[in-house]
């Protein structure tokens, strides 16, 4: 059993809650999820997830909250972190906007809106390094990823854009992967990529659970 956390200063909790969910029932890791909206409870979860929304808004919250220096301590620690969209934005090296305090886990900069306003929205079939099969990417006012720096990979491109990168642990989408049934980029952040760290996690807290009977 894993803990996951989810920002949830706007919508989109559910969606997400039910994507690693499934992703795990497939590694028979049964998965908790907790709500973050205050601080104190990023450090009882084993992995995170950034939704999208306004990046600005959850800027702020996670700003006032003291949740920002939580995540980057959660990052640090080597645990997973999924972060989509506004998600994306938030967890950028820079986001170029004043408006958007970043947590700086993930070495790459974005232009929020690039992709166009809310009528832009589109769906696109994407190849993504480590999946076999194109994976429905949705797209809604999405950020574009214009630089990525040494410590970054790029997972997938879209029209010549990065739109799916990863460093180390954290794994970030311009595109919503929680809004359609497939659940493989839940997989590929918190399942596929990481097992020796879930693993590990797994067999700590075990451990921990075992030491308080003898
Ligand atoms: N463009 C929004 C922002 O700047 C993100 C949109 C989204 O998360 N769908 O925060």
């Amino acid at each position: 059993m894993i803990q996951a956390g989810v920002v949830a200063v706007q919508g989109d909790v559910s969606e997400h809650a039910a994507g690693i969910r499934r992703a795990g029932e497939s590694h028979n890791v049964s998965v908790e999820i907790v709500e973050i909206r205050q601080s104190g409870v990023v450090p009882d979860c084993d992995v995170l997830l950034l939704p999208g929304g306004e990046s600005t808004a959850i800027s702020r919250l996670l700003n006032r909250e003291g949740i920002d220096t939580e995540i980057q301590s959660h990052v640090e620690a080597g645990k997973p972190v999924l972060a989509t969209c506004a998600g994306l934005i938030v967890a950028a090296r820079d986001a170029k906007d004043d408006r958007v305090d970043t947590l700086n886990i993930i070495d790459v900069t974005v232009d929020r809106n690039a992709f166009g306003r809310q009528v832009d929205s589109f769906e696109a079939p994407l190849s993504v390094d480590g999946l076999d099969d194109p994976f429905p990417a949705v797209f809604i006012r999405a950020p574009v990823i214009d630089a990525v720096g040494e410590d970054a990979t790029v997972l997938a491109r879209w029209d010549d854009h990065p739109v799916a990168v990863q460093d180390g642990a954290v794994v970030a989408t311009a595109f919503h992967p929680e809004l359609t049934p497939d659940n493989r980029i839940h997989d590929l952040a918190f399942f596929a990529n990481q097992n020796d760290s879930i693993d590990t996690w797994t067999s700590t807290h075990l451990i921990l659970h075992l030491s308080v009977f003898t």
